[in-house]
């Protein structure tokens, strides 16, 4: 992950400067976020927000509003877990139940197992759950299962993927500042992780079999998103999953799917349903919570028991009564009939009025979906591999989304959007007549996007 001055000391700073005036509150409030907050900013990657960290004080479905007046169509949803939209009224109603009768007991009740058996009903191959907060610590949690289980260390990860901040998983994600992808991703890293992981390329099943078979008996697992969801929304290639799953099966590590973007979110029961490939541990964050913080790692009951067995699982936090009353409300939403057909059609509604605003406007670009999970890439004709990702202008992508911004769509760096459930067919249409004038005084101001090698992405 890189702080927003890491990779790009020769970013070109696109467009900034004439629209200062439009969101003179959220300057001053960065600048007062500034004076107590590192970088100004709760996580380092929402610094990379153009023209600068935004700040907002309202939600309500598929809109924000901004503490200058400006209301938007929102893709960010929060970086992903807004599925429902903002302040879904069944979810408030729920929480504020659940808030009258307390926030949390630090012991057993019944929303634990409710919402549990909802999970396991839901995801292939999972039999049993346990409850975290974050994705990055429900990773390293999986991580320390697999290792238990298999009394084996190293891993494999592929480039790309993004499975928390933690100092064990924080490998080959994006380049640090001196460009390169290899080495510890953040400083005051502890250097002792480099020699566990082991990096491969997404859907390269025969880079997968040499690392397997050079370190068999060292390897406890693999984690993957079953979507390169984080490096350009990378679809697996037909076979590869189940390449993955018999590759384990055969050399005795676990196939462990990091499912914090894709789950219930690519299907309700995420990629392993999308794609009819269990995994043997299944990391959720994200979605599940709608919003509030929680996270959970759903798979084979053996697994999950080792917990039982002198695996240290803790977190005062953890299965909290209110992020469980959102949940349920959240699964029982996501349950509904033709949510997962109508999130396709939204996403394919606005990925080729994309496409269409491009050619129109001469932009050589790729945008694509899996789902509700939208990717748009300009410079380069498609995303087939994380160096493609790389390569894409990212510079020019900051320029539109200001242009976006002004326009009233709001979407994070990196040409990731999100779509809810609450997001009409009418809201896509009008965001595809933005995103067209959008274009138009993207190229206007500063020319087309130009694709680069391994440009030093931040976000
Ligand atoms: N895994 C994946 C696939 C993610 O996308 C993220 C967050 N973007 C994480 C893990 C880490 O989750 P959290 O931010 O909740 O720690």
């Amino acid at each position: 992950m890189s702080s927003e001055s890491d990779g790009h000391a020769a970013r070109r700073d696109f467009g900034a400067a004439p629209v200062e005036a439009r969101w003179a509150r959220s300057a001053q409030a960065w600048e007062r976020a500034k004076a107590v907050l590192g970088g100004g900013v709760s996580t380092g990657l929402r610094a990379s927000m153009r023209p600068h960290p935004l700040f907002f004080e309202r939600g309500e479905g598929s809109r924000i509003w901004d503490v200058d007046g400006h209301s938007y169509l929102d893709y960010v949803l929060g970086w992903g877990p807004l599925i429902l939209g903002h302040s879904h009224p069944s979810l408030v109603a729920a929480v504020g139940r659940q808030l009258r009768l307390g926030q949390t007991f630090g012991a057993g009740h019944r929303g634990e197992y409710e919402v549990a058996e909802q999970l396991c009903a839901a995801i292939p191959g999972a039999e049993k759950v346990l409850w975290s907060n974050t994705g990055s610590e429900a990773n390293q949690i999986a991580l320390r299962l697999a290792r238990a289980a298999t009394g084996r260390v190293r891993f494999i990860k592929f480039w790309g993927h993004y499975h928390g901040w933690s100092d064990s998983m924080l490998f080959g994600y994006r380049p640090s500042a001196d460009g390169s992808l290899e080495g510890l991703a953040s400083k005051g890293q502890h250097p002792g992780g480099l020699d566990d992981v082991i990096l491969v390329p997404w859907n390269d099943l025969d880079a997968v079999r040499a690392a397997l078979a050079a370190g068999s008996d060292s390897i406890a697992a693999i984690f993957a998103e079953p979507v390169l969801c984080n490096s350009g929304v990378i679809a697996p290639a037909p076979g590869f999953l189940d390449g993955l799953r018999k590759l384990c099966d055969s050399y005795g590590a676990l196939l462990v799917f990091d499912e914090v973007i894709t789950g219930f979110r690519v299907a309700y029961g995420g990629g392993s349903e999308r794609y009819g490939v269990p995994a043997d541990l299944v990391v959720l964050a994200k979605a599940i919570g709608a919003g509030l913080p929680l996270a959970a790692i759903a798979g084979r009951a053996d697994l999950i028991d080792l917990t039982t067995k002198g695996v240290v699982h803790a977190g005062t936090h953890n299965g909290g009564p209110l992020v469980l009353a959102a949940a349920s409300v959240t699964l029982t939403e996501l349950a509904r009939p033709g949510i997962y057909s109508t999130f396709e059609q939204r996403a394919a509604r606005l990925v080729s009025g994309i496409r269409d605003s491009f050619e129109r406007h001469g932009v050589l670009g790729a945008a694509h979906h899996v789902g509700p999970v939208v990717q748009v890439a300009p410079g380069i004709a498609s995303v087939g591999s994380f160096s493609d990702y790389l390569c894409a202008d990212w510079d020019w992508y900051d320029a539109l989304t200001i242009q976006l911004l002004q326009r009233g769509v709001f979407n994070l760096p990196g040409g990731r959007w999100y779509i809810s459930t609450a997001h009409t067919a009418e809201q896509i249409d009008e965001t595809v007549e933005a995103f067209d004038d959008a274009v138009e005084a993207t190229t206007n101001g500063v020319g087309l996007p130009q694709a680069s090698p391994l440009r030093g992405a931040r976000f």
